[in-house]
C-alpha cells in the first residue's frame, strides 16, 4: 500500500476549485506507453499547466497497472528535471467499473479514480459510487462519478445511444454519494466517429458539421449544483488535417468527426473543469507514423517513427492546453 502523496502526485480537489474560479479546464490525457507519457509531461511543463494522467481499463490490460503507476511516479520526477518546481500531476483511473478495481488503484498510488456506475440503475449507481467514495476519502483520493451515458466506443466502454444527464437527479446523486466531481452527458461521445453523417450537416467542402453540445443541460446542471466540478468525456475534436494525412498515406478513416474546439473552449469557461481527450492523441501519433513509413520505407528503428509521433502528440497537447482548455500558466 502506497499513498500518492509519497509519489509527489496530487488529487484533483484544489486543481478543480482553481479551474472553476479561473474559468478554465484541466486536460485529462490517456497514456499507455512511454512516448505518450513524455509528450504529456513535456507539454505540461512547457505550458506551465496542471495535468491529469489518465489510465483506462484498456491501458491497464495493454501496459500493466503496476508499470503505469511507476511511470506516473517517473512523470513527476521527469517534470521536475524539466524545470517544473512543483508539478501538479494527478494520476486518475478512467472508467473504473468495480469497487475492487478502484480500491486496487487507490492502494497502489492513484490520486483520483472514476467509478462509472452509469450503466447500472440509478440506485445501484449511487450505492456503488458511495462505497468507492467512502474508501477513497480515507486516503484523500478524489472520486469522479457519472450520470448519463455517452454514446461511442472507448476501450471496453461502449454504448449505442446517448442518455443525456437528467439535471433533476444531480443534487440527489452528488449529496448521497459524496463524489468530488461529476461526468455528465451533453452530447460528447467516445471515439473518432462521434456522430453518424445522418446526424450532421455538411459544409461547402463536404466536411461534416456535428450537432451542437447540449449547453442547456450543462446550464441546468450548474444551476442545481453551483460551483461543483463537472467533467466532459469523449471530447476529442478529431482534427480533419490529421485525418487527411492518415488517409493520404494509406489510412481509411471514414466520416470521422469530433467536437468543435470552440464548443469545448466555451465549456471550459463554465463549471466544466476536466476535459478528456484521447482519440485526438491517437490520431496525431498515427498520422506522424503513417507519413514517416510512406516517406522512409527503408527505416526500421522504432525511435525514428515514435520520435516524430511523440513530437506531433506534444504539439497537439500544447495546442489543447493553450488554445482550448486555457490551463497554461496555472501550475
Ligand atoms: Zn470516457
Amino acid at each position: 500500500m502506497v499513498n500518492y502523496k509519497e509519489l509527489g502526485l496530487v488529487n484533483s480537489r484544489e486543481m478543480f476549485k482553481k479551474a472553476i474560479d479561473g474559468k478554465y479546464a484541466i486536460a485529462a490525457f490517456n497514456f499507455n506507453n512511454m512516448e505518450q507519457m513524455q509528450a504529456i509531461v513535456q507539454a505540461a511543463v512547457e505550458t506551465k499547466s496542471p495535468v491529469i494522467l489518465q489510465v483506462s481499463s484498456g491501458a491497464r490490460k495493454y501496459a500493466n497497472q503496476t508499470l503505469l503507476r511507476y511511470m506516473a511516479q517517473g512523470a513527476v520526477e521527469y517534470a521536475k528535471e524539466l524545470g517544473m518546481e512543483k508539478p501538479q500531476i494527478v494520476l486518475h483511473l478512467d472508467h473504473g467499473d468495480t469497487f475492487e478495481l478502484c480500491k486496487s488503484c487507490i492502494d497502489m498510488g492513484f490520486s483520483s479514480v472514476m467509478i462509472d456506475g452509469s450503466h447500472h440503475s440509478y440506485e445501484d449507481n449511487i450505492a456503488l459510487t458511495k462505497k468507492v467514495v467512502e474508501y477513497a476519502h480515507q486516503f484523500d483520493v478524489t472520486v469522479e462519478g457519472e450520470l448519463g451515458v455517452l454514446a461511442g466506443v472507448e476501450d471496453e466502454v461502449s454504448a449505442e445511444h446517448h442518455t443525456y444527464t437528467r439535471p433533476e437527479e444531480v443534487v440527489d446523486f452528488v449529496s448521497r454519494t459524496g463524489v468530488d466531481s461529476l461526468a455528465i452527458s451533453i452530447g460528447t461521445s467516445h471515439g473518432a466517429n462521434k456522430f453518424t453523417p445522418a446526424q450532421c450537416t455538411r459544409d461547402a467542402n463536404g466536411i461534416l458539421i456535428p450537432p451542437p453540445l447540449r449547453f442547456d443541460i450543462l446550464e441546468e446542471v450548474e444551476k442545481q449544483i453551483p460551483g461543483f466540478p463537472i467533467v466532459l468525456h469523449g471530447s476529442s475534436s478529431v482534427p480533419q488535417d490529421l485525418v487527411a494525412i492518415i488517409n493520404k498515406y494509406g489510412g481509411a478513416m471514414k466520416d470521422s468527426i469530433g467536437i468543435p474546439e470552440e464548443q469545448l473552449r466555451k465549456a471550459a469557461t463554465s463549471a466544466v473543469c476536466k476535459i478528456n481527450i484521447d482519440s485526438d492523441g491517437r490520431i496525431a501519433m498515427t498520422a506522424a507514423i503513417r507519413e514517416f513509413f510512406a516517406n522512409e520505407p527503408s527505416k526500421f528503428d522504432p525511435r525514428q517513427y515514435l520520435g516524430p509521433a511523440r513530437e506531433s502528440l506534444k504539439k497537439l497537447y500544447m495546442h489543447k492546453i493553450v488554445s482550448v482548455l486555457g490551463s497554461a500558466d496555472k501550475a
